[in-house]
């Protein structure tokens, strides 16, 4: 049997950062996951790094804003990873928010961003707009926004913690099936097919897993999750030459990513509410449809997409908080939940964005005393 101060289980970014973050304050720490790092939801995202424009709308000003600063921090941290770009938003006759509205927002945006480096918000120039994106209709096109954001790639991104957390003397465990989680006021004992082990901290970092594993492990929890799925959608080259912010006319967004470095472009994503166990998830030809028919209705007719054009499909799951037993969400924010027996500590991570990770580990670190 081997011993650690920490047990994470969980290797998706959450995980990985809580995992790093515990190791430089000089834990011995062994991460543990059933499938591989990075392969839940943190390679299924929409690869932004990013406060959420739309968060403004609903008054998720606090979101924003550590979304805002993290963004900055991971810039600075990773640069071949974590770019600034600028994204276009163009404005139709129909667009469901005036352009004065979003405007005001993304001049929000910037402010809440603390930082010139990344640039700032502008009007673009309509008739450089057509010429440069000859895919796109004009027809009622009134005008055209531009902010910057954040991206990256998420399961790289993943990887990368989770190699710095190895650089510091952790230890990583990939497919590796727990079978039992016993929680004493001695401990954890954990067993596994990779061994035993045995800790007196355990940090549930499952993300999407998380109520399945607290009722497999029988696992005490003060939340619970609401589990809505995304899809996204990969066309072969570069549809547009910028990454793009849309607006469908129900007041609902979607993104469209080119990614030279593949020569592809993603397109998503949607929000559909799962009761099914997280590993029989599976993409809806309904959802597939509804983004072809929200891009195409911004397409002139000679580039509308097909189905056939769909190179690939991948679907992740928003873990979204909500208090047990009750069925409104508490926000889009993550909810840490610690629970104690003796000296031992169970703590559950409950939502949290690939964006926020930093924040969400150093917050982590200090519930468990452990900050730098
Ligand atoms: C469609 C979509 C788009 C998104 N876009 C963005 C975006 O652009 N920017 C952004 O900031 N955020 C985005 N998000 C949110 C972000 O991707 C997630 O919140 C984040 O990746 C969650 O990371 P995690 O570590 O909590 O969970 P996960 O990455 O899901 O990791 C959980 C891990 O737990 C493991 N696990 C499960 N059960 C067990 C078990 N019994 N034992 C051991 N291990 C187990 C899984 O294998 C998995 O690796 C998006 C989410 C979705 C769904």
């Amino acid at each position: 049997m081997q011993t650690f101060d920490v047990i994470v289980l969980g290797a998706g970014i959450n995980g990985c950062g809580i995992a790093e973050n515990l190791a430089r304050a000089g834990k011995q720490v062994l991460l543990l996951d059933k499938a591989g790092v990075g392969q839940g939801t943190s390679s299924k995202s929409s690869r932004l790094i990013h406060g959420g424009l739309r968060y403004l709308e609903t008054g998720q000003l606090h979101l924003v804003h550590e979304s805002l600063r993290d963004r900055k921090r991971l810039v600075e941290k990773y640069p071949d990873l974590v770019e600034y770009k600028r994204f276009f938003l163009p404005i139709y006759k129909s667009s469901p928010r005036p352009a004065w509205m979003i405007r005001l927002g993304l001049w929000m945006y910037d402010r809440l961003s603390g930082t010139r480096s990344a640039g700032k918000s502008r009007k673009e120039d309509v008739a450089e707009f057509k010429r440069r994106f000859p895919a796109f209709s004009e027809k009622d096109l009134s005008s055209v926004l531009s902010y910057v954001d954040g991206k990256t790639h998420d399961s790289e991104l993943t990887r990368r913690v989770a190699d710095d957390f190895q650089e510091l003397g952790g230890t990583v465990l990939v497919h590796c099936k727990v079978e039992s989680v016993n929680w004493d006021d001695n401990g954890f004992l954990i067993e596994s097919s990779a061994g035993k082990f045995c800790s007196t901290v355990l940090v549930n970092a499952t993300g999407p897993w998380i109520d399945e594993v607290n009722k497999q492990y029988n696992l005490p929890a003060k939340f619970q999750i609401r589990k809505v799925s995304g899809i996204h959608l990969i066309f072969e080259g570069l549809v547009v030459p910028e990454l793009m912010f849309m607006q469908t006319r129900e007041k609902r967004i979607f993104f469209i990513i080119p990614e030279p470095e593949n020569d592809h472009t993603l397109i998503g994503t949607t929000e559909r509410e799962e009761n099914c166990s997280m590993d029989e998830l599976q993409d809806q030809e309904e959802d597939i449809q509804y983004l072809l028919n929200q891009v195409n209705a911004y397409l002139k007719t000679d580039h509308q997409f097909r189905r056939e054009d769909v190179r690939d499909i991948y679907i992740g799951v928003r873990p979204l908080v909500r208090k047990k037993g009750q069925m409104s969400d508490v926000s889009r924010e993550y909810k840490l939940d610690l629970h104690t027996r003796g000296d031992t500590k169970l703590l559950h991570v409950f939502g949290g964005k690939l964006t926020t990770y930093l924040s969400l580990a150093e917050k982590v670190a200090g519930v468990l005393g452990c900050a730098r």
